[in-house]
């Protein structure tokens, strides 16, 4: 495979066969994202793309899964992408589904009829970074979105019957803003009423403009417990009508797994006992990305 610069998948898609599609992020501005930092957003070239399908055709046949790295692979032109995608069908008979990360920019930039085309031919699968549901802290952390835009986009992806899973960042509102990040994220994640929904803890990496707000003292890390409790007013403002809630990333201090509506009440509870010390957090060092 022909892979270049740092290669990010979601944890749900660890074992698929990765193809790398693009190179970087083509908006490459969120203040606490070190992903693709210094690189310079590209699509790799057809042929390239075509010769790493037919390696995974001959090397990659256990695998049912195939993810199109980078940041936002839906940014690929309509036509590109449907040769891509019919190749994979046509090498790859065995793949049951295709996932890609997706921001709000690329799914507006693709119709219904067009995000429909990319469903038949195996798009089962957009993961999406919302991080927050707050307009102020997106403003703040240099998203590029609104709320409202992340509430239509989230459900244009929804409408032409692709799954769609959205990230949520505990602790990117800083201490201020921390319940009217929580409360605000869970009213978005309603409206948007995804299938999955993956809460990840801040982790602050060096070089990004968020950490040298917090060198400089501008931006407060939340301790566990903060972060907890955010996690707890997130899902208490949060109605699913059927859909998992995780927050069991290694980033997390307390491993959540929760079928909403079902699970609410005892995901809660859990969270208490566990601000009140009868559940053990995982340790610091335990925590990585
Ligand atoms: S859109 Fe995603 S990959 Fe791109 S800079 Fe923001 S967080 Fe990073």
């Amino acid at each position: 495979m022909h892979y270049e610069g740092n290669i990010i998948r979601p944890p749900s898609e660890a074992n698929s066969i990765l193809l790398q599609v693009t190179v970087g992020c083509s908006h490459n501005k969120c203040t606490f994202c070190g992903a693709y930092k210094g690189e310079r957003f590209r699509i790799k070239p057809d042929a390239v793309i075509l010769e790493d399908i037919a390696f995974a055709a001959a090397h990659c046949q256990r695998q049912r899964r195939v993810f199109l790295c980078d940041g936002d692979a839906l940014i690929v032109p309509q036509k590109r992408l449907l040769r891509i995608l019919k190749e994979i069908r046509r090498q790859l008979p065995w793949v049951t589904r295709v996932g890609v990360y997706a921001n709000a920019k690329s799914i507006g930039l693709k119709t219904p009829e067009a995000l429909g085309e990319l469903r038949e031919l195996g798009l089962g699968i957009a993961y999406m970074g919302l991080e927050t549901g707050d307009d102020a802290t997106l403003r703040q952390i240099r998203k590029g979105v609104t709320a409202e835009t992340m509430i239509q986009m989230g459900r244009k992806l929804r409408a032409a019957g692709i799954k769609l899973s959205v990230t949520v960042l505990l602790g990117i509102a800083g201490r201020e803003r921390s319940m009217t990040h929580a409360r605000e994220t869970g009213r978005v994640l309603s409206a948007i009423d995804p299938e999955y929904v993956g809460a990840l803890s801040l982790m602050l990496i060096p070089g990004t403009p968020l950490h040298a707000d917090f060198a400089a003292g501008s931006f407060p890390l939340l301790t566990s417990a903060e972060m907890l409790q955010e996690l707890g007013a997130m899902i208490a403002h949060t109605t699913l009508s059927r859909g998992l809630f995780h927050a069991n990333h290694a980033s997390n201090y307390l491993p959540i797994k929760a079928r909403l509506p079902r699970d609410k009440e005892t995901t809660l509870q859990l969270i208490d006992q566990a601000l009140s010390g009868k559940v053990a957090l995982k340790p610091e060092y335990l925590r990585a990305l």
